[in-house]
């Protein structure tokens, strides 16, 4: 029930504003995919490079930086996928075999559509050599959207809210906006609006040690990680909203954009290291087999 009800939010957000589908927004997502540009290895690189060339798709631009944004942009005609870009991991219960549907027989994984898992089997399809070029390219346009949409905190937390889709925030002077949009973008945009420069400035702060501490565990840890930051930061708004559109707007505490822009900074920064790792075990290894260890 709750998933449905998140799935014909999302759809009917979708239809009406693209925007409030998208985790991080285009600005976010480029900005995570230029930051994966620079640590991408060779063969990596030029793996990439070919499953760019063959991709005729008009959803968005064809270069690396649009198409982390394709997915999103495939919501309106495929609104089934919008739940692939959500783990509702519940604020009491932090689980994410039970956010997921619990365990399923293989012959079910299609059933666990939830971000987590989508993401384990487009990794698996992306690396199986067995794959069709089309499955394959599309495998790709998901690992490189949804690495993503897992660093964005309300897409890996929910606290019976709609992933803070139906609380509404009052911010600055500039009025109102839903708290899940309020970190899809403004958290974002008010760091730096520009994708280029933001990705430049945050790539400019992560250092060897940084990296060395992100290029390791898996995807069910980084999606904890980024519940911890939705749970101690994002929801971190000093009030109990059940969702009533017609709701008073909650005001921020003090300090607390602050705070949201530098949780901000770190998963984006996480997000962009962690996808050039991810591309790297998978299409630049010379060892294929390295990727079914950590799957
Ligand atoms: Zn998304």
């Amino acid at each position: 029930m709750r998933r449905a009800l998140a799935f014909a939010f999302l759809f009917s957000a979708a239809v009406a504003a693209p925007d409030l589908a998208c985790a991080w927004g285009r600005t976010g997502h480029a900005a995570v995919a230029q930051i994966a540009l620079t640590y991408l290895n060779p063969k990596a690189a030029a793996a990439v490079d070919a499953l760019l060339a063959v991709d005729d798709d008009d959803l968005t631009a064809k270069d690396f930086i649009a198409r982390a944004s394709w997915a999103d942009a495939l919501v309106s005609a495929r609104p089934e996928t919008a739940q692939w870009h959500f783990v509702d991991i519940q604020l009491d219960d932090p689980d994410v075999d039970a956010a997921c549907g619990g365990q399923m027989p293989v012959a079910d994984a299609p059933k666990q559509n939830c971000l987590v898992r989508r993401l384990e089997t487009f990794e698996r399809e992306l690396a199986d050599p067995g794959t069709t070029p089309a499955a394959r390219l599309v495998a790709f346009k998901f690992v490189l959207h949804l690495i993503g949409d897992l660093h964005q905190p309300l897409h890996t937390a929910d606290n019976q809210d709609l992933s803070g889709s139906c609380v509404r925030v009052a911010y600055g002077r500039a009025g109102t906006v839903d708290l899940l949009k309020y970190w899809d973008t403004i958290a974002v945009e008010t760091i730096e609006p520009d994708a280029a420069k933001l990705a430049s400035r945050l790539s400019a702060e992560i250092t060897p040690a940084d990296r060395a501490a992100w290029e390791s565990g898996h995807l069910e840890e980084w999606a904890l990680e980024s519940f911890d930051v939705a749970r101690t930061t994002a929801y971190a708004i000093g009030s109990e909203q059940a969702c009533a559109s017609d709701s008073a707007p909650v005001f921020l505490p003090k300090g607390y954009d602050a705070a949201a822009r530098a949780a901000t900074a770190l998963q984006l920064k996480r997000a962009g290291v962690r996808l050039a790792f991810t591309l790297n075990r998978i299409l630049g290894s010379t060892a294929p087999s390295a990727t079914k260890d950590i799957l």
